[in-house]
């Protein structure tokens, strides 16, 4: 055994309602005889065994709990957890294009997955997770078998537990931009060099409910990436969509992406800063059938959690004015840190100061590929919604 970590009293009630972090204010004894990463055992106050988890000194979230059965953690342990993933996977039929390892929600916490046709890219995104990516690797060749596997351990928050920020393959070197497929459109993916591992996954259905509503629309979309929601909603029958993004290289993909799929003609991308584009064409009274957003994570902590409300509010009210009557804003937000109910009362919030009046017509969250754990706030971050303009 690799170390005994003992809780205070005051966290059991916490942890018994499900969740596998354990703070290091939590704990009452740590004795570990191995060096950061090791899996350790822990135990009730009372000295009755919790779970088993790893342990990582240097973060805050001391000890991420990976089962609360006596059981070894081995390789044969990731081996029958990820098989346990790709099989809910499969029964749900979300094998193509999917999150095969959705972290906490899978219970694997700090590991994603994501599946790009026969590509896969993975995330470990925390110390204990780390130490187990060989073996992560054989389980998914073994498992799914990919024609090869890129790791994007290049998000920030590894700096967090220590971790350098690196990137490459974890199999044989494979061309890293390809083409997928969704609702019947082909993109072109860059999971070498796109956001986080390449594109999002998650909007998948969303994209698809848009189409009611964009049809014979003038449509301004922000924050559009490499043009996904653009390409349905000219695919959809929007008359014109001019799509915003601050990155000239997500643009690059997205202009490539509408020719890819014959719509080029009906969509134009404009490299700029979302915020001053929203701000200057409001006041000047520009007026679209249809806007949608979806701005990155504007809240990665709880004390930015302040200034993220700020921000949604800015572009949501910006775009509520531009609307005319009758038509939509289709509006995103990607952070755990603003729970649904939050989101909703800014946009609310945003509709009075906009003087608009405002019906909600559809509200969504992930798919289920993406799972929820209510007793885990951060598997639950995705919300779209769609409100009609009186
Ligand atoms: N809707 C996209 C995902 C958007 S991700 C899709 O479905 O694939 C958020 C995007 O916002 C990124 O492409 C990023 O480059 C862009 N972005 C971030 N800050 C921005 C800003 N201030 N102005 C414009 N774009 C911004």
């Amino acid at each position: 055994m690799a170390g005994k970590i003992i809780l205070k009293k005051e966290a059991e009630k916490r942890l018994r309602s499900g969740h596998p972090w354990i703070f290091a204010g939590e704990i009452a004894s740590e004795q570990v005889q191995e060096g950061p990463g090791a899996v350790v055992d822990v135990f009730s106050s009372a000295q009755k065994f919790w779970g088993r988890g790893y342990w990582n000194p240097q973060s805050q979230i001391r000890v991420r709990l990976l089962t609360r059965k006596d059981e070894p953690v081995n390789e044969d342990f990731f081996f029958r957890r990820i098989e346990q993933c790709w099989n809910y996977r499969k029964r749900i039929g979300y094998t193509e294009n999917c999150r095969v390892v959705f972290a906490e929600a899978d219970q694997l916490p700090g590991l994603i997955v994501d599946k790009f046709g026969d590509y896969m890219v993975i995330q470990t995104l925390s110390l204990g997770m780390d130490r187990w990516k060989a073996t992560i690797a054989e389980a998914l060749q073994h498992i799914v078998h990919p024609a090869g596997i890129y790791e994007r351990n290049d998000a920030p928050v590894r700096e967090l537990e220590g971790l350098p920020l690196v990137k490459g393959f974890l199999s044989a070197p494979f061309p890293t931009t390809f083409q997928i497929e969704e609702n019947g459109l082909k993109f072109w993916v860059d999971i070498a060099n796109g956001q986080k591992t390449g594109y999002f996954l998650d909007q998948h259905l969303n994209r698809q409910a848009i189409a009611p509503f964009v049809q014979d629309a003038e449509v301004l979309e922000a924050f559009c990436y490499t043009g996904s929601f653009t390409c349905h909603a000219a695919a959809a029958g929007a008359t014109h969509i001019t799509a915003i993004d601050a990155s000239a290289e997500a643009l690059r993909l997205a202009r490539e992406n509408a020719r890819l799929n014959g719509l080029a003609s009906r969509c134009s991308f404009l490299e700029a800063n979302a915020f001053d584009i929203l701000k200057q064409w409001a006041a000047e009274k520009r007026k679209f059938d249809v806007v949608i957003l979806d701005p990155p994570a504007f809240a990665k902590s709880r004390q930015q959690m302040q200034s993220a409300i700020t921000g949604y509010k800015e572009i949501n009210l910006r775009a509520l004015k531009m609307i005319r009557p009758g038509g939509f804003l289709i509006t995103s937000s990607c952070t755990n840190l603003v729970p649904a109910d939050v989101f909703l009362q800014i946009i609310q919030q945003a509709a009075s100061d906009a003087r608009r009046q405002i019906r909600q017509v559809l509200f969504h969250t992930q798919p289920p590929d993406h799972p929820i754990v209510w007793t885990i706030e951060s598997t639950a971050y995705l919300k779209f919604l769609i409100v009609q303009v009186l």
